[in-house]
């Protein structure tokens, strides 16, 4: 696939031996690898998983403005993980749309349950709402926590208490 790429920026008049291009036909190729869903592995670890401080940006639909924040994710592995980076771009991918935070932060739980039925799956959401501030109707500063909890993050608390201390303990 690497090749067609290059050839792809030959054809549009650009040179693929330039500095900032040289690196994009592998760039190019491990995305479009991501969209087609090869970011899954079968691992033998069986750790919690977590990925914090996801800086998220969405567009309320009740008004059209912006809520912005960020996401944190934690999972509990049977036999297969997801790719690190994948996690992040999942947030991005239910963000940018409309939304509503408590969906938002459902589907993104929902999505990596279905994925890769792990254990368990842990989402929360810390954001600030335009609609909110500038209507005056919280604290200008006010945040709007959503969570889901799935497997063994709903089924045990010490779990889903090791989650939020390490995703609260370490932010800042
Ligand atoms: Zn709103």
């Amino acid at each position: 696939m690497i090749e067609e790429i290059r050839s792809i920026l030959i054809k549009i008049g650009e040179d693929p031996a330039r500095d900032g291009l040289l690196n994009t036909p592998l760039r190019v190729s491990q995305s479009l690898q991501f969209l087609l869903n090869k970011a899954l592995f079968d691992v033998a670890y069986d750790e919690m998983v977590i990925v914090r401080d996801i800086e998220l940006f969405s567009l309320c639909e009740h008004h059209l403005l912006p809520f912005f924040g960020k996401c944190h994710v934690g999972y509990i592995p049977d036999g297969r993980v997801i790719g690190l980076s994948k996690i992040p771009r999942l947030v991005d991918m239910y963000a940018r749309r409309l939304q509503v935070q408590e969906r938002l932060t459902t589907q993104i739980a929902e999505t990596i349950d279905h994925k890769i039925h792990p254990r368990g799956v842990a989402v929360v959401i810390e954001a600030q709402h335009l609609c909110m501030i500038m209507r005056g109707v919280e604290k200008q500063n006010s945040v709007a926590v959503t969570s889901s909890m799935l497997g063994v993050f709903k089924d045990n608390q010490n779990t889903r208490n090791e989650f939020l201390n390490l995703v609260h303990h370490q932010s800042k």
